[in-house]
């Protein structure tokens, strides 16, 4: 019988070990012993074909990852309600002091998808959560109905929202923290970079 995907991952696990447990383990006992130490904060979609670590060849300790529906960033709002990626982003920035973060969005996005027919009414018939969650880049929509181009918009629009976080400001103004937003064409196996002094985005690797 076919084996399930859950048990190829658990033969996964031991192929992982083995190449980090078995051939490096001073690696591994780094990360044990002196704690992470990410130089990278990477926001990305929660889309399974869209594995930040995969698509950079990035290895453990490398990237502090928060994954989204649509690698979307909230503006800074400071209340009593549950915020996630805020949290994940203020860890990142506070604690961990990385270098750089980066938004990472990507085509064929399902989440942006529902930004594009649900984010001006801010509900998805019969959801509970995804709805008002895109509503928050339903800004971009003035560039719509183009999904693709919506979520390029929308990672110019998290880039902003990262900038009103008053930690991620600072650093930013003292040179300490780059802000980077990348947007991968799956089809082609592009990755285009915003340039914000051209406030477009370009292809290309380099
Ligand atoms: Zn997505």
């Amino acid at each position: 019988m076919a084996k399930s995907t859950v048990e190829r991952m658990l033969a996964g696990f031991k192929s992982f070990k083995a190449m980090y447990y078995e051939q490096r383990p001073e690696r591994v006992e780094d990360l044990v012993n002196m704690g992470q130490k990410p130089e990278v904060l990477l926001i990305a979609c929660s889309d399974s074909r869209v594995d930040p670590a995969i698509l950079t060849n990035a290895e453990p300790g490398e990237m502090f990852v928060i994954r989204n529906v649509a690698n979307l960033v909230p503006p800074y709002e400071p209340d009593e309600n549950y915020h996630g990626t805020s949290s994940a982003i203020e860890f990142a920035v506070r604690d961990l002091k990385v270098k750089d973060i980066v938004i990472l969005g990507h085509s064929a996005c399902g989440g942006m998808q529902a930004l594009v027919e649900h984010g001006e009414a801010g509900k998805v018939p019969d959801r509970d959560f995804i709805g008002e969650w895109v509503s928050m880049a339903k800004c971009c929509l003035v560039h719509g109905p183009d999904v693709d181009k919506v979520s390029r918009h929308s990672i110019r629009n998290s880039l902003q929202n990262l900038m009103s976080f008053p930690f991620i400001r600072e650093r930013v103004e003292a040179g300490d923290l780059n802000l980077h937003g990348w947007w991968y064409g799956m089809k082609e196996g592009v990755l285009w970079r915003f340039d914000a002094e051209r406030d477009e985005f370009v292809q290309g690797e380099e």
